[in-house]
């Protein structure tokens, strides 16, 4: 019996209609999972799978995709059901034909809705990944602390134990010592956050409408969501202004999204090696700069 069976099986349940699967097409793009579109009865669903023990890894994807659709903000597939066999893991969620041409600027106001929904602490009701690896959102009160422990810290230890040392972890221990001075006269919303934007993660709709999916989910700084939008390319110069214009950001963003860039580069590091142990150092001595 394949996977296929279960999936079916749980769409049914989920939804309360029968679902039999009539076609099933794989579809590339994805980084981390393999995905297949499910056709039967004319209803189509969106099917990721993955390894039996990462289902925690999908619950935690439909969890996140209900949180965003709950800002009612941008447009995000609806979570079906997570759902496993003895092999492998899934995720079923509602297909979104895609490739349609989206407003960047119409993006832009919509993200910033998105980050006007706040929750009362910075985290989450639970942790979930980044990339694959695992993020920590413990709710607390302060987001010095939390960006310092539950996102810096975290990840400079991983890379410890995966053996880069030197000025990485000499430097990187001297910067966490500081990153209290980054907020001395700014205290962000813990506004609901994407969490992993850049622009794979972004498309829009047949009918133009903006879409965003594979989140990882916290509420924090908006500033931390804008400055991952910078990191690989950046959504254009429409998208950020009319963001400014519907909310309009603080004057120590500039210095702030390295602070915030380099938990997604030292996640990098931890997954693919290489070159980025050197990125991660430049920008740790060019914030430590910053404080002098
Ligand atoms: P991965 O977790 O493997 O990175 P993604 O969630 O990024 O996978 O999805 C891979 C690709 O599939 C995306 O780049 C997008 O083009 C497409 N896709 C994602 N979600 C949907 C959906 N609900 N409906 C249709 N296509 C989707």
């Amino acid at each position: 019996m394949t996977v296929w069976h279960t999936v079916a099986q749980q769409i049914s349940a989920a939804t309360g209609e029968t679902f039999n699967i009539d076609a099933e097409r794989s579809v590339g793009g994805g980084c981390i999972n393999a995905a297949t579109v499910l056709e039967g009865g004319g209803r189509r669903y969106f099917v990721k799978l993955n390894d039996a023990a990462l289902v925690d890894m999908f619950d935690a994807e439909a969890a996140g995709l209900a949180e965003l659709a709950r800002a009612d903000a941008v447009r995000v597939p609806q979570p079906i059901c997570t759902g496993a066999d003895g092999r492998q893991s899934f995720i079923v969620m509602e297909y979104i034909p895609l490739g349609g041409r989206g407003g960047l600027d119409v993006f832009g106001g919509q993200f910033a809705k998105l980050h006007r929904y706040t929750g009362d602490r910075y985290g989450w009701s639970r942790d979930n990944t980044i990339g694959s690896t695992p993020q920590i959102n413990t709710p607390t009160e302060d987001w010095a602390a939390f960006w310092q422990q539950q996102r810096l810290g975290f990840q400079l230890r991983l890379a410890a134990q995966k053996g880069y040392g030197g000025r990485l972890q000499s430097r990187g221990e001297q910067l966490l010592g500081r990153v209290g001075d980054f907020f001395t006269d700014y205290t962000p919303a813990a506004s609901l956050l994407h969490g992993d934007l850049w622009s794979g993660n972004y498309a829009a709709d047949d009918a133009g409408n903006p879409v965003i999916f594979d989140p990882a989910v916290y509420y924090g700084d908006r500033e931390a969501d804008l400055a991952m939008t910078e990191l690989f390319g950046g959504f254009g110069a429409a998208f950020y202004r009319a963001y400014d214009e519907a909310y309009p950001l603080d004057p120590g963003y500039a210095v702030r999204k390295t602070l915030y860039n380099l938990y997604h580069i030292i996640n990098h590091l931890n997954l693919f090696g290489g070159g980025y142990k050197s990125q991660a150092e430049g920008m740790i001595d060019r914030l430590l700069s910053e404080l002098r």
